[in-house]
Parts: structure tokens; sequence; C-alpha cells
């Protein structure tokens, strides 16, 4: 009878573990599945460490990246792979922003009910907010420089442009040799893991302050005798500007009167809208992580001024730059820039429910509707609207972002357009490119023709 007990026990202990190790495979493919299947040794889907499954399409249907035959195959025309090639990603995998590597899973279409799509069907395609011209026109503008340009749609928050410069086409790589200057940070992708001092386009984030927090800054004069001397440090500005008022203070981009209204803020306002503006924050480009901001919240008034410059420490990057541009345009409401509009499988039936963009009130409207207004005024009466497309009501603010040393400044335009058949927000930084209206204004200004032109086109096919 012992013998049978005991028998019996072996058998449920042998059970029990059993089923133990099957609930816990079961949770690990639950859980791990995804990773299991993108594990790069996997031959199915991964040769030499590549992605070989799947597609990503521009939003007109265009390939950026397919699948021919197990190859990855990138996009005929040279222009746009070398503009696409941070968003879209490299053979090697070398840029750890890329849509390749973090929707590594859904290019390859593992799903857990149903497991691998198999080897005779092609992965996913993951279709993009991208502008294939916008982005090659973008690309053309910054050869043989450094930076970044970013545009996208205000009302929708569909990203059209992405371009980080120095870069190169990945269907044939070049062999970088080390401490190459040419190639200098490649694999980053300027526009949403760098940081770049800001200059005087941060006096947009300053205006905002300004207006929300200052009741009487529209009747304040303001008298730039180019130095102005705080606590016996000098802030120098780049003209004498005399008795000036807020919004001609923006026009001028006077350093003295930016100063000044930096320190009626305070660093408390000084942080809290560079918070509150997205500056300081990370932010999620259809879950691709961002960079945050870095402005100084404590010093001396010396200090604080230059803070609200764009100077001292502040560093900013690109997109958020292009995101705080869409919120003014906007009327303060903030549209998220999004880049993946759907995933399909191969076949073409889509796989999840297209997204909303997720929007907020950030700005109130009189605020943000003020701040178009000025810098609509500074377009008009400082940069000159013969400058830019016409018809598209360009607002802008240009930044000369100075450097320690004999390093030459950053170059930075930053704006939108406000005529409502552009809603369009844009940012253009060249890195250590000089002057912002001689070197990073005509850029955006060709690259804005290039939407202007796209918007034209696709407005004429909806009419006929
Ligand atoms: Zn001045």
């Amino acid at each position: 009878m012992k013998k049978v007990q005991r028998r019996a026990l072996s058998v449920i202990l042998i059970i029990v573990c059993l089923m133990g190790g099957i609930g816990f495979f079961t949770f690990r493919f639950f859980t791990q599945g995804s990773k299991w299947v993108n594990f790069t040794a996997n031959r199915h889907v991964y040769n030499n460490g590549v992605i070989i499954d799947g597609a990503i399409y521009d939003r007109d249907g265009n390939a950026l990246l397919d699948t021919v035959d197990g190859k990855r195959k990138y996009s005929d025309n040279e222009s746009v792979r070398c503009a696409t090639m941070h968003i879209i990603g490299d053979k090697k995998s070398n840029v750890a922003t890329s849509i390749q590597k973090v929707y590594a899973d859904r290019l390859v279409g593992f799903n857990i009910i149903t497991g691998m799509f198999s080897t005779k069907v092609a992965g996913n395609i993951i279709h993009t907010t991208l502008d294939s011209d916008v982005c090659a026109a973008a690309y053309e503008q910054m050869k043989g420089k450094k930076g970044a340009v970013c545009v996208f749609n205000y009302t929708t928050g569909e990203v059209i442009c992405l371009v980080s410069t120095p870069t190169y086409d990945p269907e044939n790589p070049p062999v970088i040799q080390d401490g190459d200057d040419n190639f200098d940070g490649v694999f980053i992708n300027r526009a949403i893991s760098s940081r770049f001092t800001p200059g005087s386009v941060y006096k947009t984030v300053t205006a905002a302050a300004a207006i929300d927090c200052i009741p009487d800054i529209d009747a304040q004069k303001f008298n730039c005798e180019k130095v102005m001397t705080i606590n016996g440090q000098k802030i120098v500005c780049s003209g004498t500007h005399k008795e000036e008022d807020f919004q001609t203070a923006l026009k001028n981009s006077c350093n003295v009167a930016f100063g000044e209204i930096s320190m009626q803020l305070g660093w408390e306002n000084t942080e809290l809208y560079a918070r509150k503006l997205g500056i300081t924050t990370g932010h999620s480009l259809s879950g691709i992580p961002t960079v945050k901001g870095k402005v100084a919240s404590s010093g001396g008034l010396n200090e604080l001024a230059w803070t609200g410059i764009g100077q001292n420490t502040d560093e900013v990057n690109p997109f958020a730059m292009m995101r705080y541009m869409g919120i003014i345009a906007n009327g303060g409401i903030c549209v998220e820039p999004y880049i993946v509009e759907k995933i399909t499988t191969g076949s073409g039936i889509p796989l999840n429910i297209d997204k909303q963009p997720d929007s907020q009130r950030i700005l109130s409207k009189a605020t943000a509707d003020k701040l178009s207004d000025m810098m609509r005024y500074t377009v008009k009466n400082n940069y000159g609207d013969r400058n830019f497309p016409s018809g598209m009501e360009f607002c802008a603010k240009t930044g000369t972002a100075e450097l320690d040393g004999d390093k030459k400044s950053h170059a930075w335009f930053v704006g939108f357009t406000r005529n409502e058949k552009y809603p369009y927000a844009f940012v253009v930084v060249v890195q250590n490119g000089g002057g912002g209206y001689a070197v990073a204004r005509p850029i955006a200004s060709k690259v804005m023709e290039a939407v202007k032109i796209k918007a034209d086109k696709a407005e004429e096919a909806s009419e006929n």
C-alpha cells in the first residue's frame, strides 16, 4: 500500500513540475517571444545582423526601404536615401533611434498568437508620414553642412521632414576613418538626439513667458545702448537699438531688452516656461525618444539675463523647438508630432487602429496669437517677405548662437507658415554654420518652397 502511495506522490510531483514548466514557458513566450524572434542570430529574420523582412513607406506610398529576394533595398533616389538614412536606419543598424531598430518586431511581423509569418510571406509595412521630396530638398540644401532640418504639419502632427547631416548613402556606405571630421557623429540623428546652444531663437520662449507673466510688457520701453552692465558684468547687443517696445525688441533681436525681460521674469518663470513649452522635457516621436534640452535654473542676474537670451548654458533639441513652433502656430494647442501613420501586413491588411494624434493646450490662445503676430512682424519688417516663397505667411526667428572659444556660431532659423493652406512648422540648425539669417534662413526658405509645391500639387489633385 505504501509503495502505491509513494508512486502516486511521485506522479503528482512530476505533473506539478511539468505544469510549472509549461506555465513558465507560456509566460516567457508571451513576455519575451518578440525578443526571441528578433534575436539577431535568427537567420529567418536577420542576415549579418540586419532585418531582412518588411518595408517602410513614405506618405505617398514610395518605398524608403523594401525587402527584395531576402535583401534590403532602399529608395532608387540617392538624395532620398541619404536624407532618410537616420530615421529609416542603415544596413548595419548603426542608428539607435531608427524606425528599423525601434520597430524591429513590427517590421518582421511577429505575432504572439500565430507566431511569425512564414518565410513565403513578406513582413509588415510601416507607413510613415515622411515626404520624400521635402526630405530630399532638405538634404540637398544641407549637403556639406552639419545639422538638422525638421518640418511638421502643426494641425495634424504629421512629421514630413526629419533630416540629419552628416549622413551617407546606405546602399553605398563609405569607409569611415577614425577622426574623420566629415563624418563626425554620423550615426546620431541630430534632429532628435542632439542639443545645440539656441541663441536668439530662444527669445521666442522668453517672449511667451513675458506675455503671460509681465502684465505691462506691452507698455514697457527698453533702451538699448549696445551694452548693459549688470553687477559689473556686460550684456552686449549686436546693435544699438535705442528706444524700442516689446514687439520691436523681438524684431531687432535685442539682447539688452531681452536681458532686462529675463531679469523681470526671474529664475522661477524661466525654468517653468522652459519645461512647460517642452524645451527641457523629452518627447516620444511615435515611440522614438527625443533628448531633453538644458536650461539653467539658478545663478546670478547676469546669468539669468544670458539664459533668457538663449546663451549661458542653454542647449535645445531641434525637434523640441519644432514642436514649440507648432504650439505657437496652432493657437496654443500642441498636436504631438508623430511619424508612423499605420502598420499593415505585406498585403495591406491594417494591423493597428490609425493613430489619433494626442493634443493638449499649452499656451492660451491669446498668448500664442500675440507671439505669432510678433514673429510675423519680425519677418515683414526685418527678414523681408521677398526672401520666402510667396503667399505662405512666414512667421520666424533667427538665431546665431555664440560658442566658447573661437568656434563658429550655430546658425538657426525657426518658425512656421500660417496661411491655412500650408500649416507647417520648421526648424533649421546648422552646426557651427555662422549667422542664422545668412546661413539657416535660405535653407528654410528652399525647404518650405518644396513643401509649398507638394501642398499645391495635392490640392490640385483633390480638385480634379
Ligand atoms: Zn539691442
